[in-house]
Order: structure tokens, then C-alpha cells, then sequence
């Protein structure tokens, strides 16, 4: 059997590798890579099985170009993802999501590929005191203020999203949208050396601060509500995307662990709890105090109180999520744990 040939635009990030990873022995499909950087790729495979190309989506067209021609499928991973940013660097992140990804979007529809396009579930803004989960086909997407920067990625994604759909109808573009909620693995972002040390995600904040001995930070006291994902169960979503192509094309899928719902404060005592249990090396327990969000982010900060996604879509390709939010944390925290030399800020550094 022929293979399908899989590109990664921004594949060598965090579930650019575990996709890699997993699919590096398959039947069926074949990935490469294409990125500016390769640092996590490298941690994670001594030798590389799949092709990589040092590109930049930004500025070199032709060589993107070619590289779609060249594949079956393409998955546009590239992406600037962390809260800190989006109040920090808004025009970055406008730049990379909306503009660069447009460039992936014109190479898939010039080359007639399939496109696998990594939404957000940020695209859903705020949730306005409504206690519905998110869904793909009904649910507003409702964001916040202009002078609140947060909502920059959100709405970039957002309007990609809508061209993608547009293409769909106009251009015969081929493709399906996912929208991640909250995923946390191996290799999530960076270990930090300090507290203001890069933008990563929440379990980053909370891991460094316990490997680090400073106090966890509730942003305005933890209030907000998140579900987490393991990224394997992430991963086994994607490749059931691709394993149902007819029930996929055109559509958005949800993928989350609905069960993993926890608040930010809940999370930061489970996660002293497992620090305690299984990695102290002395008797430092790091404190849990409250910040406030202006502060902590910057001007521009607004938060999204609950994210709930519904997943009955993506379940009605046959997969459902496995790994609860207890065995989560502890594996990612085992592995951060375990890596936290190599994981340092140096190579992380080279990633961004
Ligand atoms: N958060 C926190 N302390 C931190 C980092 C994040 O309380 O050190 C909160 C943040 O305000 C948000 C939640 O944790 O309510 C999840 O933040 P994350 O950065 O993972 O991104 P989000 O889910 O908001 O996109």
C-alpha cells in the first residue's frame, strides 16, 4: 500500500513530535517536517525517522510552495500560543497565525492538498456565564474588547477558520480544522529558570515554580475552569481524522477530555500534592499565592472563565479520550522531572 505523504508546517513543536513520534512506524502514512527550528525533535528522537526542511513560513514562499506540492496532506501546526503573548507580543502573534498562515492555506488550495488546520478552542472567546460546553457548529464565538490584547489570538484564529470554510466553498479546498482544549504532555513549553522567564502555558508555570522552590501563582485566584488532554489522546484523535477522511472533510472537531475539568486553584494543589508525593528532593514546599492578572500578563489581560468542549463530533470517528487528569500530571510531570536538565532554558531558546 502507497503511503500518504504528511507534511507538518510547525511540526517540530510540542505535538508536531508526539504526532512524529507516533506515526513514525506506520503503515499508512508518512510525515516530514517543516519548521525554522528542530531542538524538540531532537530531544525527543536520537535518530531522526522522517524527513526535516529548515523553512520559514514567513518569508520563504517558493520553498513552501514546492514542499506542499510535494505532499498529500498538509497540517499547518505553526502557531503562538501562550496568554503572556498575546497581551505581549499581539503583532507576533497576529503575524504567525493570521498572515504566515494564510501562506499555507494559498499553497493547499494552488496545489489542491488536503489541509489539516490546528485551531484553537481560544476561537470561542469568553464564555459569558454560560455553563454550555463549546460546540463546533452552534456555539458564538464572542471575544472581548479591542484594548484587551487576549483576544488577538482568538480572533486571527478565528478568521482563519472562516477562510479556510470560505475556501471550502469557493476554492474546493479540501480540509478539517481542529480545535485543541488545553493539551499537556511530555515536552510541553520550556522549564524556567525565574518566574518571568518566557511565556509557557499554566503546567509550566506551576512545574517550574515546584522544581524552582517559588510560590505557584493563582491569576485573580484561580477562579477559571479548564479541561486538560493528554497529548496521546490527542494524538490518537488526529489520526482518526485521517483514518475517516470522508467523515472528516469540512469539518471542525473539538478535542478535549471533558472529564479533566479542574479549577486553576484545584490545579495547583493537585499538582504540590503529586511534587510532594513522587519528585521533592528537600523539604521546600512551595507556597500558592494570588496575583493579579493585569499584573502578572501585562495591560490587556482578560481572562476566559470556563472552556468546556463538547467532543460528541470527534467521538462519532470512534475515539474517545483515556488518560484522566491525575495520570496526566503525573507523566508529564515524571518526564519534566527526569529531563529537567536538557530541557533547559538554552535549548529552548534555540526553539523559538
Ligand atoms: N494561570 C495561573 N497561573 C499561572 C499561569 C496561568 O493562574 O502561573 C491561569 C490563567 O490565568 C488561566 C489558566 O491558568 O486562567 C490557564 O492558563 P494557560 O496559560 O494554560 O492558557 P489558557 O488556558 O488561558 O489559554
Amino acid at each position: 500500500m502507497v503511503k500518504q505523504k504528511i507534511l507538518c508546517v510547525g511540526g517540530a513543536g510540542f505535538i508536531g513530535s508526539h504526532m512524529s513520534h507516533k506515526l513514525a512506524n506506520s503503515d499508512n502514512y508518512s510525515v516530514a517536517q517543516a519548521d525554522i527550528w528542530s531542538a524538540k525533535l531532537k530531544i525527543r528522537f536520537e535518530n531522526k525517522p522522517f524527513a526535516f526542511h529548515h523553512i520559514d513560513i514567513s518569508s520563504d514562499d517558493d520553498e513552501l510552495s514546492a514542499l506542499v506540492a510535494d505532499h498529500d496532506i498538509i497540517f499547518n501546526l505553526a502557531s503562538k500560543a501562550s496568554p503572556r503573548l498575546y497581551v505581549q507580543d499581539p503583532l507576533a502573534v497576529a503575524k504567525l497565525n493570521l498572515f504566515d498562515g494564510s501562506k499555507v492555506i494559498d499553497a493547499c488550495v494552488k496545489h489542491r492538498k488536503k489541509l489539516v488546520h490546528f485551531s484553537t478552542s481560544e476561537v470561542y472567546g469568553k464564555a459569558l456565564g454560560s455553563t454550555e460546553p463549546f460546540s463546533e457548529d452552534l456555539s458564538n464565538c464572542v471575544t472581548g474588547p479591542i484594548r484587551n490584547h487576549r483576544w488577538i489570538y482568538s480572533t486571527t484564529k478565528q478568521l482563519l477558520d472562516r477562510m479556510i470554510f470560505a475556501h471550502g466553498r469557493q476554492s474546493g479546498l479540501k480540509f478539517t480544522i481542529v480545535r485543541p482544549f488545553n493539551v499537556v504532555g511530555p515536552l510541553i513549553d520550556h522549564v524556567m529558570v525565574g518566574p518571568d522567564d518566557g511565556a509557557p502555558r499554566v503546567f509550566s508555570y506551576f512545574m517550574s515554580a515546584l522544581m524552582n522552590g517559588e510560590p505557584l501563582r493563582l491569576v485573580d485566584g484561580g477562579k477559571a475552569l479548564r479541561t486538560f488532554i493528554h497529548v496521546d489522546d490527542l494524538v490518537n484523535a488526529l489520526i482518526a481524522i485521517l483514518d475517516n477522511p470522508a467523515k472528516s472533510n469540512g469539518e471542525i472537531f473539538n478535542i478535549g477530555t471533558p472529564q479533566n475539568e479542574i479549577r486553576i486553584a484545584d490545579l495547583a494543589t493537585l499538582m504540590r500534592d503529586i511534587f510532594a508525593a513522587n519528585f521533592e528532593m528537600s523539604s521546600v514546599r512551595s507556597d500558592i499565592v494570588t496575583v493579579d492578572g493585569q499584573e502578572f500578563y501585562g495591560e490587556g489581560f482578560e481572562d476566559t472563565e470556563r472552556r468546556m468542549p463538547n467532543i460528541d463530533k470527534i467521538k462519532g470517528l470512534g475515539w474517545t479520550p483515556r488518560i484522566m487528569l491525575k495520570d496526566l500530571l503525573e507523566d508529564t510531570m515524571r518526564y519534566t522531572w527526569e529531563n529537567r536538565h536538557r530541557l533547559t532554558q538554552e535549548a529552548m531558546d534555540a526553539m523559538e
